[in-house]
């Protein structure tokens, strides 16, 4: 599974980073998203959660 992010379509409201702070990080400046660190279902709720449909979600 792969999530794909538009860094255009963000908001920054920060639902993904604190639904699953393991998975959706800030590392140098840059967001980063590591599928391989939380439960697929987690996963899919944060990105069901993001308020601006930034998230995808990609089988
Ligand atoms: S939840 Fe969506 S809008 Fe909020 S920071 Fe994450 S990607 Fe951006």
């Amino acid at each position: 599974m792969k999530v794909t992010w538009d860094e255009n379509v963000c908001i920054h409201a920060g639902k993904c980073v604190q639904g699953a702070p393991n998975v959706f990080k800030i590392e140098d400046g840059q967001f980063v998203i590591d599928t391989s660190a939380d439960s697929e279902d987690n996963i899919k709720s944060v990105v069901a959660q993001c308020p601006s449909g930034a998230l995808k979600v990609e089988e």
